[in-house]
């Protein structure tokens, strides 16, 4: 019995570890799935900046399945720490503003420069981490949750990865699972809720430590303890960062430096948000109708 029970154990381990292999192939996989079509350059340098200017210098941009041009000799200035909210019906092209900063596509005519540097002629690597995202719907590795926030910087220590969590208002639920930091998640791990993923997803943020940050803001409804750990955690993280924000909360919006309205994929609007809805143009109709849902 004795013999039978280790050679279970032993089956058990063996299952674990091909499990764990299994989980690295997806990991590689969804990887490999958002991975971008573009290359690098021959001779491609790191990026090099902590300023976080962005510059679209008549950029022309077209999904190459697309008849038409998105993009069309666009110019725009983001200032280094400047706050932007990006607003607009679904469609509109906001996703791809914050693609291309990441240079998720190469842009056809122009240049975006981040720091003074085009990115079409940076390693792409270093420039993914100058921007941290926060996506809407933060996927989650089957890791422990050190390894989930840590894996922005592997180098980091223990004590670096509880310190981000703080900041992101997520040690404590954190502390409260079962091995604490070394719980494993994500798909067969303990499954986090959409709020708890969103703050593991600002812890990372917080440890990347990146000049621009992309935020993408969840537009289903967190109950309101966690609405307002996850305002607070955003509020300090953006602190001294340029951001650019996929807006969908007013108070986000209200406090923007610049909202760009996107329509049709083009930005029709850009301003404060009084002036524009002093303007009574499109951002003004938006926000009568952004207002009259949330009545
Ligand atoms: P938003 O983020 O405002 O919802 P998007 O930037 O996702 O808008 O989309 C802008 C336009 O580009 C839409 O017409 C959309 O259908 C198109 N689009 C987005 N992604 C792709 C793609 N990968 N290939 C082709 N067209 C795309």
């Amino acid at each position: 019995f004795m013999l039978m029970s280790g050679y279970l154990r032993n089956v058990g381990e063996n299952i674990r570890m091909l499990q764990r292999g299994l989980d690295d192939v997806e990991d590689v996989a969804n990887f490999a799935r958002q991975a971008p079509q573009v290359r690098d350059v021959a001779g491609a340098r790191p990026f090099a900046g902590e300023l976080g200017e962005i510059v679209f210098d008549k950029v022309t941009f077209r999904y190459k399945s697309a008849d038409e041009p998105i993009y069309q000799d666009f110019s725009l200035r983001i200032r280094p720490g400047e706050r932007v909210a990006l607003v607009g019906p679904t469609g509109a092209g906001k996703s791809t503003f914050v693609k291309l900063i990441q240079r998720l596509y190469d842009v056809q005519g122009g240049r975006i420069l981040i720091d003074a540097q085009d990115i079409a002629h940076v390693d792409q690597g270093s420039l993914r981490r100058a921007i941290a995202v926060v996506p809407q719907d933060p996927a989650l590795f089957h890791r422990t949750i050190a390894e989930n926030i840590g894996y922005a910087r592997p180098e980091a220590t223990l004590a670096e990865i509880e310190l981000a969590a703080r900041r992101a208002r997520a040690h404590e639920f954190i502390a409260r699972l079962p091995r604490g930091y070394e719980t494993l998640v994500g798909e067969r791990g303990v499954k986090l809720s959409g709020g708890e993923r969103q703050r593991v997803a600002i812890a990372r943020a917080f440890l990347a430590d990146a000049p621009i940050l992309v935020l993408d803001e969840a537009t289903s409804s967190l109950d309101v303890e966690t609405e307002r750990q996850v305002q607070a955690a955003m509020e300090e993280l953006m602190v001294g960062r340029t951001t650019i924000v996929i807006a969908h909360r007013l108070s986000t919006i209200r406090s923007a430096d610049r909202i760009l309205v996107f329509d049709d994929g083009r930005i029709v609007e850009e301003g404060r948000h009084a002036e524009l809805v002093g303007r009574g143009g499109a951002y003004a109709r938006l926000h009568a109708v952004t207002q009259g849902a949330a009545e």
